[in-house]
This record gives structure tokens, sequence and C-alpha cells, in this order.
């Protein structure tokens, strides 16, 4: 079995479903993130089969709403001096700002620099936001 070295401060990103590892490196580490990373990909699981980890170093503030939407399962592991400190769940964010561009063309959050596109979830299965500034319904992808 493959061994990577464990973190002494940051975070750890544990029961991603295998295969969302990378979309979650895609659409919020590579993003957010200029310290190590260490993305396991196809670890062998008991309860998920295979899974995929991922190892942030010396950050805490991971959106943790985001990661919710692309992986409900996730575990985040804070780690602290090496110890485990808190685990927790993550969940699908009701409020959503930016991650997503409002699917209507003429929306104003696409013209005003000024505006952050703001949504209120609408559809928890599909995945589905209402923008609050012209009520299109747009789907997280
Ligand atoms: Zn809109």
């Amino acid at each position: 079995m493959l061994e990577v070295k464990g973190i002494q401060n940051g975070i750890v990103l544990d029961h991603i479903k295998a295969g969302n590892g990378l979309k979650i490196f895609n659409k919020l580490i590579s993003r957010e993130v200029n310290v190590p990373v260490v993305l396991v990909m196809n670890v062998e699981s008991k309860i998920l089969g295979k899974k995929d980890i991922i190892k942030i170093e010396d950050r805490f503030d991971i959106n943790l709403n985001v990661l919710g939407l692309i992986d409900e399962n996730v575990t985040v592991n804070i780690i602290v001096d090496g110890e485990l400190k808190e685990k927790k769940k993550v969940t699908i964010p009701e409020k959503l700002k930016g991650y997503i561009n409002c699917k209507n063309p003429r929306c104003i959050s696409h013209f005003d620099n000024y505006v952050e596109p703001e949504f209120t979830l609408y559809d928890r299965e599909k995945l589905e936001y209402v923008c609050s500034f012209c009520d299109e319904i747009t789907k997280f992808e």
C-alpha cells in the first residue's frame, strides 16, 4: 500500500469518492491554495471501495460549502501539531456566492463588476440554485 507522509498542520479531506478528488482539486484547491497539496487517488476503503484523499499543508480556510456540492460524503480532518483536532462533515450550502455563474445571459451579475452573484438553493437533488438578481435557475456542475 502506498504510504503518504502525514501532515503536521493543515487539512486532510478524507472519504472522497474515487474520481471526485480531481474534481475538488480543480474546482477548489488549484484556484485558492498555493501551499503544498497532496492528492491521493484510488486508495482502498472499507466504506467506499475506493476513495481519494487530499492533504493541504498549513491552510485551514478551505471553502467547505463548495466541498459539499461536489461530494457530500467528504470528512474534513483538521490537523494541528500532528494531532487530529477536529472532524467535520460537509453539507450542501443553502447560499452560494461565486463558484457558479448565472445562466441568464442578460443577468446584471455578468455586467456589473461590483455585483457578486448570489444564489439560494432551489433543488437539493439536482443541485439547482436561484439567482438573487434575476430569479433564473442555474445548476452547479
Ligand atoms: Zn442572474
